[in-house]
């Protein structure tokens, strides 16, 4: 995958990206992620990037035309092959009024070829680059940053640890909180989760927060470490896991649990829960 990512501050990126499994991809050749400086698309000598708004109002705004500017070289499809999927490419505007981006749009862009991340700055970017250059808006939560740096670089960190071959073992990828697979072992939708599809024997997340993990020492200042995992028994082990998923999804996040496939057996754990 290519991701190109549009700052003002392309320095914020050298840190981010360069550790871990986003480091390991670009190594191993699965991404190449290439920072664009927008004040290089500019024509003034004080390579003004943003101006006042029209109809008044706080702040400043980016300018489209080092966003448009900047874009052309990287000889994208036209928008409307990006915008049916047929180019393999998506131009995605960081926005705190886009949608929320989660691992299921992580899964389908980590599917794509290339991607390109506007990160805006000040009051925004100027609206015409939502309307006629990015396929989609993204945030990263209902919050509002100073810029989409940060969005940009969770987003690429999500993304990238999808990539076929970037975590060592794949199957972690797919046991994780949020994520569920599908019956070709593909991630998918925690909506598309059959019933068939339940826990697996490493006890796959189906779209619930992961399980609690352990490791040694057993014991801790007097902390222990629950004894089911010790003893070894794989079933109970298993049982404990989804048990204590369900616990902490009920706990932390029950809007997931409205919209996850739970199997016959979640359903018995959660009626002993109550
Ligand atoms: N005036 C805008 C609003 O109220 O929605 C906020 C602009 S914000 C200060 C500047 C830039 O930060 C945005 O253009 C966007 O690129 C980025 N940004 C802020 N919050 C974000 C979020 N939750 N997710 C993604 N990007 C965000």
């Amino acid at each position: 995958m290519k991701a190109d990512i549009v700052t003002i501050f392309p320095d914020f990126f050298r840190g981010p990206l360069d550790y871990g499994i986003t480091r390991r991809a670009q190594e191993m050749g699965l991404a190449k992620i290439e920072v664009h400086d927008l004040r290089q698309f500019t024509h003034d000598r004080h390579r003004t990037v943003d101006d006042r708004p029209f109809g008044g109002g706080e702040g400043m705004v980016l300018k489209p035309e080092p966003i448009f500017e900047c874009l052309e070289p990287l000889q994208l499809a036209s928008r409307d092959q990006r915008r049916n999927g047929a180019a393999g490419e998506s131009v995605i505007l960081l926005s705190a009024q886009g949608g929320r981006f989660n691992q299921k749009i992580a899964a389908e862009l980590a599917n794509l070829d290339r991607l390109v991340l506007i990160c805006g700055r000040y009051e925004g970017v100027d609206e015409r680059v939502s309307d006629f250059l990015a396929d989609l808006e993204l945030s990263i939560g209902d919050y509002v940053l100073s810029g989409g740096e940060l969005g940009a670089a969770v987003i690429l960190e999500a993304v990238t640890r999808l990539l076929p071959g970037a975590v060592g073992n794949e199957a972690s990828t797919r046991q994780e909180s949020f994520t569920a697979h599908n019956a070709a072992g593909k991630v998918a939708d925690r909506r598309e989760v059959t019933k068939n599809d339940g826990p697996d024997s490493t006890c796959g997340s189906g779209g619930l927060l992961d399980y609690p993990h352990y490791t040694r020492p057993a014991e801790f200042r007097g902390m222990s470490v629950p004894e089911v995992l010790i003893k070894g028994n794989h079933q109970q082990i298993r049982r404990w896991r989804r048990e204590q998923a369900l616990k902490k999804t009920l706990r932390n996040r029950p809007d997931l649990l409205e919209s996850a496939r739970l199997s016959d057996e979640d359903k018995r754990l959660f009626e002993h829960m109550k």
